[in-house]
């Protein structure tokens, strides 16, 4: 272990289960380590780096924002916040953006909003919020407590109350809910990203969106990890053709900088109001700036690119040896394997290319632009260790 290593273990909370890889620097999809060994990323910080490490015109946007104004309040108007949400809504049609500087606080905002809408609409009784089994939407303790997997609940107990799992694909359960509990709104993540590439049902999704509609239920997607442009859309939701009244992303958005928005429809888009919420950071400049770059550059060209890009991933390993399934859209894969899948990412990763996993699979979120050859060569590489 270097020096650094054991710096790093022994004054950084262990909540990491770090590779013994340090990262020095990095250009496009290409990062390399202080031994100077090179690495093809299909991890992009799981989902972040969406143009890759120190991609030029985000460089260029950050600098010039950095150069200018770091930080101010929400006391006064900056110019990259109003841009990004004047952008956002152009993109969705949805009509305004709340700001926070992660996931986590996107979804808390999402929350927020369908639990004062319901509130006002029908009553305070009208508190709970469906989620899906094999979620994840964040660790805050009302986000845990969204998180439809047990075990990250244990020894935080109490968590936020009001939540209620359901079955992904299970329409009916959903009706049945909607019967037994007063519910405020539904929070679906339209592929369960850390519960392992699970695509959710495009049918149930559809028929969810229609019983939200009947039911005035706040229809909420959280698209922190499909979002801005992973799946080939914009947003996964736009996949299967339903309105949301809200979506939250963050992850890909700042392509590197912290931020997270919680964008509002039509019927919420007035619900939060002075004082309701708010985040010291919300809409930094900087961060704002950077998102505006990589927002600019998610067009019709670029989703036809990761749709092909994806292809590709999905056509070279599936049914190729020691694979036993393959899930996914754009460049959002997830590979079941023989092996185990953390067994798979440490041996690739020793043979120069960084993957992750998500629970039984091995996850591939490489960045938007990666070049093919740098693709298919990692493809390459992951198939030989799965086949070995
Ligand atoms: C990563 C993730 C979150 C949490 O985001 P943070 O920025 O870590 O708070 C929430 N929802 C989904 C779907 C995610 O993938």
């Amino acid at each position: 272990m270097s020096e650094l290593q054991a710096l790093d273990k022994k004054y950084v909370a262990g909540t990491y289960a770090r590779f013994p890889v340090e990262i020095v620097k990095g250009e496009g999809s290409m990062v390399y380590d202080a031994e100077g060994k090179a690495y093809i990323d299909l991890g992009s910080g799981i989902g972040v780096t969406a143009f890759g490490i120190a991609d030029k015109a985000w460089q260029a946007a950050v600098i010039e924002q950095l150069s200018k104004v770091q930080h101010t309040s929400n006391l006064y108007y900056t110019e990259p916040c109003a841009r990004l949400a004047e952008a956002l809504c152009a993109k969705t049609g949805l009509k305004k953006v709340f700001f926070g500087n992660s996931g986590a606080e996107a979804n808390e905002c999402a929350i927020k909003v369908a639990r004062k809408y319901a509130a006002e609409k029908k009553g305070p009784e009208y508190n709970v919020i469906v989620t899906l089994k094999n979620s994840f939407h964040g660790r805050t303790l009302t986000t845990l407590a969204a998180t439809g997997q047990e075990h990250y609940h244990e020894l935080f107990q109490p968590l936020t109350p009001g939540f209620v799992h359901l079955e992904p694909g299970n329409l009916k359960e959903f009706e049945e809910i909607l019967a037994n509990y007063k519910v405020a709104g539904i929070l679906i993540e339209c592929i369960q990203g850390e519960g392992g590439v699970h695509v959710v049902d495009g049918d149930f999704i559809r028929g969810v969106a229609a019983l939200c509609q009947k039911e005035d239920i706040v229809l909420m997607f959280d698209e922190v990890q499909t979002g801005n442009g992973r799946t080939g859309k914009f947003y996964a939701y736009m996949h299967h053709g339903v309105t949301p009244d809200v979506v939250t992303t963050a992850k890909g958005l700042g392509g590197g900088l912290p931020i997270g928005a919680c964008l509002l429809g039509e019927k919420v888009q007035n619900v939060l109001g002075f004082g309701d919420h708010g985040s010291t950071y919300g809409g930094n400049p900087i961060a704002s700036a950077g998102a505006c770059n990589v927002i600019s550059r998610i067009d019709e060209k670029l989703m036809a690119e990761v749709a092909e890009k994806g292809a590709y991933l999905k056509k070279t390993f599936s049914g190729a040896k020691g694979v036993r399934s393959v899930s996914g859209m754009g460049l959002m894969i997830g590979i079941e394997t023989e092996k185990p899948a953390a067994e798979v990412v440490k041996a690739c990763m020793a043979k120069g290319v960084l993957c992750l996993t998500a629970k039984n699979k091995v996850r591939l979120l490489p960045a938007l632009n990666i070049p093919v050859e740098q693709l298919k060569k990692a493809a390459e590489i992951i198939l030989s260790v799965i086949a070995e």
